[in-house]
């Protein structure tokens, strides 16, 4: 199983300011030395050798993830603005000849999960096929529900491929080849439901968008077999742990360290950080990352070999 993020935002498309941007050149400038600029390898080795939030970015997209399985078939997950650019990559195959074949899964229709859409380019191929799961009984008037006039132009269906919706049982597993998804009721403002994908013994969870807390224990308990020793989990991170205490309690969103303890609970071996907040820099999700792993090491006694990671645009990760 292959999973390749294109929208890793929160909350809404979150774009960098030129004044940003700026900044950004001025720190680079401003550490490099003739050596680190006197070629292009040197140029590429330097580049590598800055912090993540120099190098380029965590992305602005919302959210939006590709799963190829071991035969290639490819499932979608949400349809953030991250949908707009993976439609521009799978054009280039059987998408842009009105051949393609996708599976898409949503976990809910927040905006942020499926404005994507309207912009899907192999949405208007006809001869493209999308069998579209939700667990949601009226997923299919949900999706359409964007595209009435008064919103955009172009209703659904007049996207000439072939959309076919499928609403699964709540809490239930169902298979696609090889490929067994189990789907999880999160809690969140509206509901939200997490996938785990198990293929050739390995597992993958997504959940997004979650609200966990350390004090509920018998509730996080009921998510042990959801979570269990999952090769990756990409979990729910928009909060500080400030803002998941005190400031933003039951808005429907976690952070790294109930991830973290959850991970480390139910024997999770990498932990992927997501759903990043749209007030977050990327200096400050660099920061981010640098306190989850302090937090992580904290505690001698805990398990120090849960791999963590930070979402960013374009990550690939191979399971
Ligand atoms: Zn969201
Ligand atoms: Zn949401």
């Amino acid at each position: 199983m292959k999973v390749k993020l294109w929208g890793v935002r929160g909350s809404v498309p979150t774009t960098f300011a030129p004044m940003g941007i700026r900044e950004k050149i001025k720190k680079v400038l401003s550490q490099a030395t003739p050596k680190d600029i006197s070629s292009e390898e040197a140029i590429e080795r330097f580049l590598d050798s800055l912090p993540f939030s120099l190098q380029g970015t965590y992305g602005g997209n919302t959210t939006c993830l590709e799963v190829r399985t071991k035969n290639n078939d490819l499932i979608i997950i949400d349809g953030g603005t991250g949908l707009k650019h993976l439609g521009a990559e799978i054009m280039k195959e059987d998408f842009g000849k009105g051949k393609g074949i996708a599976t898409m899964l949503f976990t809910h229709t927040h905006w942020d999960h499926i404005q994507g859409i309207p912009f899907f380019v192999p949405f208007y191929i006809k001869g493209n096929r999308f069998n579209i799961y939700s667990p949601f009984d009226d997923i299919k008037a949900r999706i359409e529900y964007q595209q009435v006039f008064s919103h955009f132009p172009v209703n659904l269906d007049y996207m000439f491929a072939t959309k076919e919706f499928f609403v699964l049982e709540k809490e239930s597993e169902f298979h696609l080849n090889d490929i067994k998804i189990i789907n999880k009721r999160m809690r969140h403002p509206g509901g939200c439901f997490g996938y785990r994908f198990e293929e050739n013994g390995k597992s993958f969870v997504f959940t997004s968008d979650c609200e966990f807390n350390i004090d509920e224990i018998d509730r996080i308990e009921s998510y042990a077999e959801f979570f269990s020793n999952a090769d990756v989990v990409v979990f729910d991170a928009q909060y500080t742990f400030e803002d998941s205490v005190i400031n933003k309690v039951e808005w429907g969103h976690s952070s790294a360290s109930i991830a973290i303890d959850i991970s480390l609970r139910f024997g999770v071996k990498k932990l992927i950080l997501w759903h990043h907040d749209p007030d977050h820099s990327d200096k400050k999700m660099d920061t981010v990352l640098a306190n989850a792993k302090a937090y992580l090491n904290m505690d001698k006694k805990r398990r120090s070999d849960l791999d963590i990671e930070i979402a960013y645009e374009g990550m690939v990760v191979q399971i």
